[in-house]
C-alpha cells in the first residue's frame, strides 16, 4: 500500500504520518446488529464523506448487506454518489431543497427532504413542469428547531400534499437527544411526531438516529437512519462496547530525545520538565484532526503503556512523554496508537473535550487510508 503524493511519487505506507484502518467488516457487522435490533429498514447516514470514512467504500459495503436508502446532508453529495453508485439506490438530501437545485435533482432522481412548505411548493411545481410525479420526504420540525416543517402546520402540508404529484415516501424528524436517554425531551419529541402522523395518516415514519434506535421499539417506526453506530461510536453514554470499532488510527514517531529537568516542552513552554524526561514526537497533530484540546491531556499507547501527550499539540507534531519506557523503547517509525484497541473512538473525544463525530469528520487526508 502506498500514498499517493501530489506530482505522483509515491512514499511507501511505512513513510506515512500515519495509518488510518477503517474496518469495511465491523461496518458490515453494525448494520446487521442494528437490523436485528428491531424489523425495520435500517437507512444509512454517509453525509460528510461516510464521517470521513469514504463514502463509495460505506456504500459498497453496505449494499452488500442489503441496504437501500442512503442520507447525504447536500445535493452535491447525493450526485457524487449517484454517478459512481448504481441507481437501485435511494439518495436523501437532508439539509433540503435549495433554490436552484431543483432541476438537477428531479433529473437524477435523487430525493429531497422537503423542509418548508415553500420547498414543498416549489418542488411540486417542478413535478407539474416535468408532468411526472417525483418522489420526497417531508421533514417536521418536533422540537429541535434546526430543520422542518413547524408541527403546527403538518394540516397544511396535507392539504398542499393532496393537490402535489409528489411521491411522499416518508415523513421524518431529528431528534435531538438521543444520546441521553434518560432525556423528556426523547417522549417530548416523539408525541410531536405522532401528532404529525394523525395529519398525515397512513405515512410511513423516519424518526430514529442511532441513539434513537436504543431508546426502544417506540421509537422506531418503519424505517431509521443511523450514522455513528455504524461507524463504531458509541450511540449513548452506556452503550460503549455496544457496536464494533472501526477505526484504528496509528501514527509514526519521528524523533526521539532526552532532556534534562528544567527543560521547556513545546509551543509557549508551557510545560517545564520536572525531571529528566524521555520525548517522543509524533507525526500528526491539528492539522490532522487531534484537537489542541488534547494538550496536556491526551495520550497515545505504545506496547500497552500509556504515553501522555506533553505540552502543547502542534500543527503536524504532538510531543509525547516517553519516560516509562525511555528512547530505546519507541524507534522513529515505529507506530503509537492513537485510536485502537487501548484506546477508543469515544476515549479519545472524550480526552478532547468533544465527540465522536467531530473526531472522524476531522481525521485528515494527511493519514494513509487502508481499507479492511
Ligand atoms: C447526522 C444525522 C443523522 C445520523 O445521526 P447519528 O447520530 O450519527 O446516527 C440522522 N438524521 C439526521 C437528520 C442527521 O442530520
Amino acid at each position: 500500500m502506498r500514498v499517493r503524493e501530489a506530482e505522483g511519487t509515491e512514499v511507501p505506507a511505512n513513510a506515512a504520518p500515519g495509518i488510518l484502518t477503517i474496518d469495511t467488516g465491523a461496518i458490515r457487522l453494525n448494520y446487521r446488529k442494528l437490523k436485528a435490533l428491531a424489523a425495520m429498514e435500517v437507512g444509512a447516514v454517509v453525509k460528510a464523506d461516510a464521517y470521513g470514512l469514504g463514502a463509495e467504500t460505506v456504500v459498497d459495503a453496505l449494499v452488500a448487506e442489503g441496504c437501500t436508502h442512503f442520507f447525504v446532508a447536500h445535493l452535491f453529495e447525493a450526485l457524487r454518489l449517484r454517478s459512481a453508485k448504481s441507481h437501485s439506490i435511494r439518495l436523501f438530501v437532508l439539509n433540503g431543497l435549495q433554490p436552484g437545485g431543483e432541476a438537477i435533482c428531479a433529473q437524477e432522481g435523487i430525493v429531497p427532504v422537503l423542509n418548508s412548505l415553500d420547498q414543498l411548493t416549489r418542488w411540486s411545481a417542478v413535478a407539474e413542469d416535468l408532468d411526472r410525479p417525483l418522489p420526497a420526504v417531508l421533514q417536521f420540525d418536533t422540537g429541535m428547531s434546526r430543520l422542518g416543517i413547524p408541527v403546527a402546520d403538518a394540516a397544511r402540508a396535507a392539504s398542499l400534499l393532496e393537490r402535489a404529484r409528489i411521491e411522499l415516501l416518508f415523513v421524518m424528524s431529528h431528534l435531538s437527544s438521543a444520546d441521553e436517554a434518560g432525556n423528556v425531551q426523547n417522549s417530548e419529541q416523539l408525541r410531536a411526531m405522532e401528532a404529525v402522523s394523525e395529519a398525515l395518516p397512513g405515512r410511513p415514519v423516519c424518526f430514529a438516529n442511532s441513539g434513537g434506535i436504543l431508546l426502544g421499539a417506540a421509537y422506531h417506526k418503519q424505517i431509521v437512519r443511523s450514522g455513528i453506530a455504524l461507524y463504531g461510536g458509541a450511540p449513548n453514554s452506556d452503550a460503549t462496547s455496544a457496536m464494533h470499532p472501526v477505526v484504528c488510527l496509528d501514527v509514526a514517531v519521528v524523533q526521539t530525545r532526552t532532556v534534562r529537568a528544567g527543560t521547556r516542552i513545546g509551543y509557549g513552554g508551557t510545560l517545564v520538565a520536572e525531571q529528566d524526561m524521555h520525548l517522543a514526537t509524533i507525526a500528526a497533530g491539528y492539522a490532522d484532526g487531534l484537537p489542541r484540546t488534547l494538550s496536556g491531556r491526551g495520550a497515545v499507547y505504545f506496547n500497552g503503556k500509556r504515553l501522555p501527550m506533553v505540552g502543547r499539540i502542534s500543527m503536524d507534531s504532538i510531543i509525547v512523554d516517553i519516560t516509562e519506557i525511555g528512547e530505546a523503547g519507541l524507534r522513529p517509525s515505529d507506530m503509537v496508537e492513537v485510536i485502537g484497541p487501548r484506546q477508543t473512538l469515544d476515549a479519545l473525544a472524550t480526552a478532547a473535550g468533544t465527540i465522536s463525530y467531530e473526531i472522524l469528520t476531522g481525521l485528515g487526508d494527511r493519514f494513509h487510508r487502508r481499507y479492511r
